[in-house]
């Protein structure tokens, strides 16, 4: 249902539409290449990949092996000099030893040339020095790594329009250079299709607790319990089921007036329903409850999806509305963590992810209750995540922006209307790209990510 929803998409990509939407100066969105279906040990079979490293770099040789071993097809300049008609599936640069300002001029020789060369939907990435690494080398230093976050945000707006293409980068200190494969494949896939201009930094300490090894069968979550709130409709229900994919029992939690899609849900992807409201005072201890009715059973993956909005401008919120937001997508999240945490039901390597938002990032007029709700949930993972790395275990949030679900489609058409266009790739994110970028994180590879948010909004302008 949601696919649909943004007529333009299919009217841009028609023959006879197609010309139309051009003449009258629309946005021409593209449709996005997505994957469906769990991660396979060949994810990147057949893509063409270019990849260079800059003299002093220390994640080429990790990433290079893991993109061949994940089945992506090496490029030399020859085979592009041989065959004016290859495409660029993929272009990786290690620019970890950017450390002079003379180096950045390599930014643009790597990927101006590779433009005209770009299949539809490309993948760009830049493996960056850790701007703390970067520090105590020089001022310097510190400088060249910093100027390539401005560099990525600027192509990815180039390229977004243009090529649908995403152009994202990763910060790899050097003791990570071993972590790379949970997020390499991720930015590297169309699984990120709706990410993009985004920075993400890995954490050096937590090579330990990411898996090098390339998965051999699909379903890296078997044997593990997935748990979802909110999980009857929408990105909920899109996240239960891309977990159910990857091998996850998954329990999905949401209200009891909603328990009948619940049921159907839980049964179609062979999981269990939990009819509650999670901002009950008798919440945490009836999610404690129901798993030790399970002997066995511990929490590897948690998703606090479950939010509401009670939108109004602040002259005219009523406490009840400034109330029932702060308890759905806050203090919920905090109490059934704390009731987990003092009964020891978190796995070890445990992955919590909690769904934040871009208004928590950039603000919006009408949602002071919810922005302040979703961007204090980025101050939690940020610190909880130290709190949660003894055991091995990681949180992170993820902040949607426009996303085509039954949430946004109450919004009035203008602002639908402006929240679709107003990012690089001109459309509304898919449920299952927020999904894409839960099951990411959610990965017992993903253990370099740790505290932070990650983006799902196109690049929204907003807060950008
Ligand atoms: P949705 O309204 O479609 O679904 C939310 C689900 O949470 C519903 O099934 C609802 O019944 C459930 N829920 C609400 N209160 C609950 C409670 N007290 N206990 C248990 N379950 C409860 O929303 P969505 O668009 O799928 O959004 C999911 C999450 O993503 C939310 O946290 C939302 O704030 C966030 N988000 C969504 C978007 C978007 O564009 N859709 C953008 C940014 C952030």
């Amino acid at each position: 249902m949601a696919s649909n929803s943004d007529p333009l998409i299919g009217l841009a990509a028609g023959r006879l539409t197609g010309p139309l939407v051009r003449a009258l100066g629309l946005p021409r969105p593209r449709v996005l290449r997505r994957e469906a279906g769990p991660y396979g040990s060949d994810e990147l079979r057949g893509r063409q990949l270019v990849l260079t490293a800059m003299p002093g770099g220390h994640a080429g040789e990790a990433a290079r092996s893991l993109l061949q071993a994940l089945g992506a097809r090496l490029l030399m300049e020859t085979d592009l000099a041989a065959d004016a008609s290859a495409r660029v599936d993929i272009a990786v640069l290690d620019a970890t030893g950017c450390r002079e300002l003379a180096s950045l001029a390599q930014l643009r020789s790597f990927f101006a040339p590779l433009l005209r060369r770009l299949a539809p939907c490309a993948k760009l990435l830049l493996l960056a020095p850790c701007p703390l690494e970067a520090a105590r080398v020089s001022p310097e230093a510190a400088a060249a790594a910093q100027g390539i976050d401005g560099f990525v945000r600027s192509l990815a707006k180039e390229l977004g329009r243009s090529h649908a293409a995403t152009v994202n980068a990763l910060q790899v200190p050097v003791a990570a250079a071993s972590a790379l494969l949970g997020p390499l494949r991720f930015f590297c896939s169309a699984r990120s299709a709706y990410v993009s201009g985004r920075i993400l930094r890995l954490d050096a300490g937590q090579a330990l607790y990411a898996s090098p090894e390339l998965p051999s069968v699909p379903g890296r979550l078997r044997e593990r319990l997935a748990v979802v709130t909110g999980a009857a409709r929408g990105l909920g229900a899109a996240t239960a089921a891309r977990l159910a994919e990857e091998g996850a029992r998954v329990l999905c939690i949401d209200v009891p007036s909603a328990e009948p899609h619940l049921r159907e849900l839980a049964r179609r992807i062979q999981g269990d329903a939990l009819a509650l409201d999670i901002s009950s005072a008798a919440a945490p201890a009836a999610l404690c409850d129901w798993l030790r009715q399970h002997p066995g059973l511990a929490v590897d993956v948690l998703v606090h999806n479950a939010g509401i909005t009670r939108d109004r401008s602040l002259f005219k919120m009523s406490e009840a509305e400034w109330k029932q937001v702060m308890a759905v997508n806050l203090q919920a999240i905090l109490a059934i963590d704390a009731a987990l945490d003092q009964a020891d039901l978190l796995a070890p390597g445990a992955r919590e992810i909690c769904l934040s938002s871009i208004s928590g990032i950039a603000g919006n007029a009408g949602q002071t209750n919810y922005a302040t709700s979703k961007s204090a949930l980025i101050g939690y993972v940020a610190a909880r995540s130290a709190v949660l790395a003894s055991r091995g275990a990681t949180v992170n949030a993820v902040a949607p922006g426009f996303i085509e679900t039954d949430m946004t489609r109450q919004v009035p058409w203008l602002i639908r209307e402006a929240g679709r266009r107003l990012n690089a790739l001109s459309q509304g994110g898919q449920p299952r790209d927020v999904a894409e970028a839960v099951a990411f994180l959610a990965l017992p590879e993903s253990g370099a990510v740790r505290g932070q948010t990650l983006r799902v909004c196109g690049q929204a302008l907003m807060g950008a």
